[in-house]
């Protein structure tokens, strides 16, 4: 049996996290989901954040599948989901996405997968208004966390084949902290003379991307261009309804979707469980769940790709319930 912590989240949270937790059961595993919430719904009931029981079952379990947690704009408290990524060391971000059969869209076969640096950059959160009412933030770049993503990214191309690595920056204007990073994913190359490493900055990879996204493979990056490309791939292969991810440390890992709270569909029925599913599926291949995990993404397939249940987001009319049966229904 598995001890797994379910955090349901904000807005569409709470659905697609009871999706994804019914889609893995269905899977004939022996899971004891232990659930404990954090986020803005918990602050609203409790005046807390993020309850003790909640660290302490992720200090237990230490597999976790997240839902999406509201984060206030330009005030009020800063992004759990950042705390706990910092607090964890959950330093790799990896977020695949792939082309799903049945979903119409420009490009076809896109397969590309994501490594967000995810500890530092931008998201260190140290900011300061100056005397004259300016404000700045700072931008920390470390040697160990460059290096240990660039690793990631790398290990992740020896192990399934791939020939290239893209390092996506923007080293021609910040010299020092993109440089850095630069030159540690460079440093780590050496010791992989098999797989290429592509450069590129980080505004020519956006028209890149939009232009013909089939000539990536592995894309590696600092914390805030990784989220930006992230929502960006996305919307190449149909939407934030589809790309699962993961936030990866050395104990710890938090499986999540890529997209947020979404609380202009909350609480309808509406939203796109699929990108917690995958990422209930990436879940699985981490745990050595591999037939598990590929029963799950073999479901989802057939579910969009011959059943044709679909929702909104996709073009269909199907509710977050009707394409969650459809999914446990196809699976073998
Ligand atoms: P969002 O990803 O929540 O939504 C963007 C758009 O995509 C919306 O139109 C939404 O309806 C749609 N969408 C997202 N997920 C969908 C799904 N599964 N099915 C169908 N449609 C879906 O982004 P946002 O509106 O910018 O952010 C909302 C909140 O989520 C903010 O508070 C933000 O901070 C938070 N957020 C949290 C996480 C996280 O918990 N990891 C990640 C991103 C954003």
């Amino acid at each position: 049996m598995y001890n797994i912590t379910l955090i349901p989240g904000d807005g569409i949270g709470p659905e697609v996290s009871e999706a994804a937790k019914h889609v893995v059961d269905a899977t004939g595993l022996n899971i004891n989901w232990e659930t404990v919430n954090a986020g803005e719904k918990v602050f609203q009931d409790t005046g807390v954040l993020v309850p003790e029981k909640v660290f302490q079952s992720i200090e237990k379990n230490k597999i976790v599948l997240k839902g999406p947690i509201t984060t206030p704009i330009g005030s009020g408290f800063r992004s759990i989901n950042v705390m706990l990524r910092k607090k964890y060391d959950l330093y790799s971000n990896v977020r695949p996405v792939r082309s799903l059969p049945g979903i119409n869209t420009p490009f076809k076969g896109i397969d590309l997968v994501i490594f967000r640096e995810n500890t530092e950059g931008l998201y260190a959160g140290i900011e300061q208004e100056l005397p004259d009412g300016s404000c700045e933030a700072v931008k920390r770049v470390s040697r160990n966390a460059s290096i240990r993503i660039a690793e990631a990214a790398f290990e992740y191309a020896k192990k399934n084949n791939k020939k290239k690595v893209t390092v996506a920056h923007k080293a021609n204007i910040m010299k020092l902290a993109d440089g850095l990073f630069l030159n540690c994913v460079r440093e780590v190359s050496q010791a992989y003379p098999d797989i290429a490493l592509q450069e590129v900055i980080v505004d020519n990879m956006c028209m890149q991307l939009v232009m013909n996204p089939n000539q990536f493979e592995v894309i590696v990056t600092m914390n805030l261009y990784g989220d930006l490309l992230s929502d960006l791939c996305a919307g190449l292969v149909g939407g934030l309804g589809l790309v699962p991810g993961a936030n990866i440390g050395k104990d710890i890992s938090i499986f999540e979707a890529v997209h947020g709270s979404a609380p202009d569909i909350a609480g309808k029925n509406l939203a796109n469980p699929i990108a917690l599913i995958l990422s209930s599926a990436m879940m699985l291949n981490h745990m050595g769940e591999t037939d598990k995990a590929e029963a799950i993404i073999k479901a989802v397939t057939k579910t969009i790709y011959e059943d044709k249940v679909l929702t909104c987001d996709l073009g269909g009319k199907a509710t977050t319930n009707e394409i969650t049966k459809a999914i446990i229904k196809n699976i073998i």
